[in-house]
């Protein structure tokens, strides 16, 4: 029933893409409560679609609301009213998608006690509990991952648990050597190690994709080697996981502010060469996490900007090398001597810039050597890797 009403709420969010395409074309302008009442109400009582009433409506509704809020995201791209990477053209969602999910709203889901949750059309499902939710949930999302788990996610509202004030500030530089190298502003020094937990199962993987290609396409086979593939990736994401909330939630601790660079990871994730190992360190991820943390927790993440060139300047003298190949790994300043780890380095840069950028933000007076440090070079290549 769990997989029925994802189909369903699958086929409401391509009915309501469809029937917004042909109103955009046609030049009609649809509300919501339009859209719904077509690819809804008029789909349930019509022939092909009467299967929809055996769902619980509430998921279907969400549905509409996530193909309305793909639209918007579009249109506010293209008008420019809208932040970061830009939103595509709403896509059909494919019975092949490997990631189904279904949105309950609270008419839509109970709590039962004995831990039991109940949902609307489906009935009492078993749950086994990750953690206690903190306040009442106003929503839960089912989500069948591909390795054919299923996850209840809730929305739940968090109250702030500030920590206690902390003097130290720390600059991250993210690789694939090292997670991350850390510059704080105690003069200490930490390496984030990278387990390059995609890596570890490259084997496994790569005798299981052979396995996969040797199976008929659309065959029983072929699907179930799908599944141990599947497998095998969500215990390496769930891993990664695991190590970013860890790291992020003592960085946090530690730290009153955390700078780090504002790369553009998707830009950099399509150097092909970079891709694999850069996906598998999972920057952005940790970056979320870290960000997430600090908010709660009362801390404050910086991002620096982008084009700092943190590699290439000496953090003790400010002299910027011409270039910086990826493979030096140590190098010693041609300007001051200083022998430098190349992250350790880009980190102590980063903290310097996130610090004196700080600082301009509030007005005052920007420190001399954190200038130098900032170098002057508005117009050079990122050096981020
Ligand atoms: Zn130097």
């Amino acid at each position: 029933m769990l997989a029925r009403t994802s189909g369903c709420v699958r086929v409401v969010f391509n009915d309501a893409v469809r029937c917004r395409d042909e109103a955009y074309r046609a030049g009609e302008k649809v509300s919501s409560t339009e859209v719904q009442r077509r690819v809804i109400t008029l789909a349930k009582a019509g022939e092909d679609r009467a299967w929809l009433g055996e769902v619980a409506s509430v998921a279907l509704v969400q549905s509409v609301r996530d193909a309305d809020r793909a639209f918007r995201n579009w249109f506010d791209s293209m008008a420019k009213r809208r932040k970061g990477r830009p939103a595509g053209r709403p896509r059909f969602k494919s019975r092949k998608d490997n990631r189904q999910s279904a949105r309950f709203t609270r008419s839509g889901f109970t709590l039962r006690p004995g831990g039991r949750l109940y949902l609307a059309k489906i009935g009492d499902v078993r749950v086994r509990w990750s953690r206690g939710l903190p306040s009442e949930p106003s929503s839960v999302t089912v989500i069948r991952e591909p390795d054919g788990h299923y996850y209840a996610s809730f929305v739940v509202e968090v109250t702030p648990t500030p920590l206690p004030p902390v003097d130290r500030e720390a600059g991250l530089d993210l690789g694939i050597a090292r997670l991350a190298t850390l510059a704080a502003s105690d003069g200490q020094r930490v390496d984030i190690p990278n387990p390059r937990h995609l890596a570890r199962k490259h084997r496994t993987l790569a005798r299981l994709e052979r396995e996969k290609a040797r199976r008929a396409k659309g065959g029983k086979n072929r699907d179930k080697t799908r599944r141990k593939v599947a497998i095998q990736h969500g215990r390496v994401a769930r891993a990664r996981r695991d190590y970013h909330h860890k790291l992020a939630l003592t960085l946090v601790r530690e730290n009153q502010a955390v700078h780090v660079e504002d790369l553009n990871i998707t830009g950099m994730v399509r150097n092909r060469r970079l891709a694999r190992a850069i996906s598998d360190a999972g920057w952005a991820q940790f970056v979320r996490l870290i960000e997430e943390k600090a908010e709660r927790h009362g801390r404050t993440v910086h991002k620096v900007s982008r084009w700092l060139p943190s590699s290439k300047t000496c953090s003790a003298c400010g002299y910027v090398m011409d270039g910086m190949p990826l493979r030096v790994r140590v190098w010693s300043c041609p300007g001051c001597g200083a022998a430098h780890d190349r992250d350790h380095n880009a980190a102590k840069n980063i903290l310097a810039a996130g610090q004196a950028e700080r600082l301009n933000a509030r007005g005052a007076r920007v420190s001399p050597s954190a200038r130098v440090a900032m170098g002057d070079e508005a117009g050079t290549t990122p050096d981020a890797a």
